[in-house]
């Protein structure tokens, strides 16, 4: 018999864990149990609508799903529909690969205020993901405030200042687009505690703020940092052209002068929020100064405020605990050796390491844990796999979605396009099951 395999989840750490099992022992099966009728996680719900360009690595995602000893069970939730510990009865190898998709909270006074949502759900609902399809954020406002100096901030402020043209060739869902085009929002605040020289942002994607057709980027020349040198110290020599590189951006913002553009992006640095004000909703926010020496961050006393009726923390993410696995509460993953969590159980990803990188940082999760497998089980496989795991959904009349079936649903995404728009997303998992079987009577 040969090995099986089951992965938790569809995102990129599964999809380079698959490629690597299947390179690495062609006969083995290795099985996706996806939660979602739809593969690829956070590349279709997080990376932002306007950036087709980067979704486009699901193709190479695709090669591996569609390889013969490959199968999805989408629409299948570990801890919902089966339980973890069920699952490993089943398969010689348990992949965790679930990602970090809960916000870190923001802990100041004021912070459960209508009008604050984190950005995994803000980014969430913008990208039509099920889980948030209901989240209906009041725009009315003019000015919204985003915590945090990496690319989701940069993301974020981007989504909600572009223009319906420049959102024309992106899969905004429609009713996320009708209302951030049609909200008053004229001010984006990006606003970070620590210096420019610490802000996390990839150039490219700061760069682009500087080139949206509505918006002009606001930067204070003050805050821009005279000596790179002593700025930079701490960080290694790449880190720190790509820094220097970030604040060369941010002077060239800061000297840019307004051609008309009716709508801001402003960056501030040096400011930690302290408490979120207002009735029961957002009114304004109010921030401490901050300095950062020795490389600590520290108060200064000062304080000022910010109106807005809008906020979005992002300040990072944070994995949830799946039953019948360790959880390391403090630093919100999975406890695990390298990616061995105990015998037969592995993790990749964002549920392994925690919530950074790129897309590519995953694929050397997926290949240790490939070598891993390999390495561990090394007695006669034993296990049914699939097949068990079938007989189990079709007892408990779970309606999982098979590859076959995601590509209809994603035809159908693309044939109902309007426009330049690539697709137009389902947003609802009822909605998915619905095209795919009919609607019942
Ligand atoms: C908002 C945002 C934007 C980003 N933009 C970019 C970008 O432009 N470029 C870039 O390089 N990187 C970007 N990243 C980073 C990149 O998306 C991550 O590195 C990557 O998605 C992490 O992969 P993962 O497989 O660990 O998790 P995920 O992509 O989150 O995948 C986890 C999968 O597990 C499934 N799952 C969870 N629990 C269960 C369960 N109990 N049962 C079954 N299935 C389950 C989920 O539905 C999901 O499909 C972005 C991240 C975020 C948050």
């Amino acid at each position: 018999m040969s090995l099986s395999i089951a992965i938790i989840g569809s995102g990129p750490a599964g999809f380079y864990t698959a490629d690597a099992l299947t390179s690495a022992c062609p006969d083995c099966r290795v099985d996706f149990i996806e939660r979602l009728p739809t593969p690829f996680g956070l590349i279709r719900g997080g990376v932002a609508p306007d950036h087709q360009t980067t979704k486009r690595v699901t193709k190479k995602y695709e090669n591996t799903a569609m390889m013969e000893q490959v199968n999805f069970y989408g629409n299948v939730e570990i801890g919902r529909d089966l339980s973890l510990d069920e699952l490993r009865t089943m398969y010689d190898a348990v992949v965790l690969a679930i990602g970090a998709p809960a916000d870190k909270k923001l802990t100041i006074p004021g912070a459960d205020k209508i009008g604050v949502h984190g950005s995994a759900a803000f980014v969430g609902w913008y990208n039509g993901h099920p889980d948030f399809r209901d989240l209906e954020p009041d725009l009315n406002t003019n000015a919204a405030v985003v915590i945090g100096n990496g690319n989701v901030a940069i993301d974020v402020a981007r989504v909600l200042l572009r223009s319906p043209d420049g959102m024309a060739d992106s899969d905004l869902p429609d009713h996320v687009a009708s209302r951030i085009h049609a909200a008053p929002i004229t001010d984006v605040h990006v606003v970070g505690r620590r210096g420019p020289a610490d802000a996390k942002f990839t150039n490219v994607e700061l760069r682009e703020m500087g080139n949206l057709n509505m918006t002009h980027p606001c930067v204070k020349a003050d805050q821009l940092p005279d000596d790179l040198d002593t700025v930079l110290a701490g960080y290694a020599e790449r880190d720190r052209r790509l820094r220097a590189r970030n604040i060369e951006t941010l002077r060239e913002f800061a000297a840019l002068e307004n051609q008309g553009k009716p709508k801001k992006v402003h960056f501030e640095f040096f400011a930690t929020p302290v408490e979120i004000m207002g009735g029961e909703r957002v009114e304004a926010i109010r921030f401490e100064r901050t300095t950062v020496e020795d490389g600590k961050c520290l108060g200064s006393g000062q304080f000022f405020d910010i109106e807005c009726g809008l906020v979005i923390p992002s300040i990072g993410y944070r994995s949830e605990p799946l039953a019948g696995a360790p959880f390391d509460d403090k630093q919100g993953i999975i406890p695990n050796d390298n990616g061995r969590i105990a015998p037969g159980l592995y993790a990749v990803g964002w549920i392994k390491r925690g919530p950074s990188g790129v897309i590519s940082s995953n694929r050397p999760d997926g290949n240790i844990v490939a070598e891993y497998i390999a390495e561990d089980i090394t007695a006669d496989p034993k296990r049914t796999g699939r097949d068990r795991l079938e007989a189990v959904l079709k007892e408990r009349h779970v309606r999982w979605v098979d590859y076959a079936d995601w590509k209809k649903l994603e035809a159908m995404e693309i044939e109902n396009a309007a426009g330049k728009a690539p697709r137009k997303k389902f947003v609802t998992v009822d909605d998915m099951i619905h095209a795919l079987d009919g609607f019942p009577n």
